[in-house]
């Protein structure tokens, strides 16, 4: 596997990543990726950013089921 920006070589490694899912920031942490020995470029293979994506919609209906606010704290 090459880095899609430069060509260089990738090695494997792990990143964090802030995702916007639309209520606030999720950070995603060790996520297994591919980082390029140039320009630090990160990229996952298909399998990850899928389960990224997973792990996102997952998120998204945890946070809307598991929410609870005080209406007066809240008001
Ligand atoms: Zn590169």
């Amino acid at each position: 596997m090459k880095c899609m920006k430069c060509g260089s070589e990738v090695y494997k490694s792990t990143t964090t990543q802030a995702i916007k899912p639309g209520f606030g920031v999720l950070v995603v942490r060790n996520i297994p990726c591919y980082k390029c020995v140039e320009c630090d470029e990160i990229f996952y293979t298909g399998d990850v950013a899928q389960k990224i994506e997973d792990i996102t919609e997952k998120v998204k209906q945890l946070v809307q089921e598991v929410t609870v606010v005080d209406f007066e704290k809240a008001a």
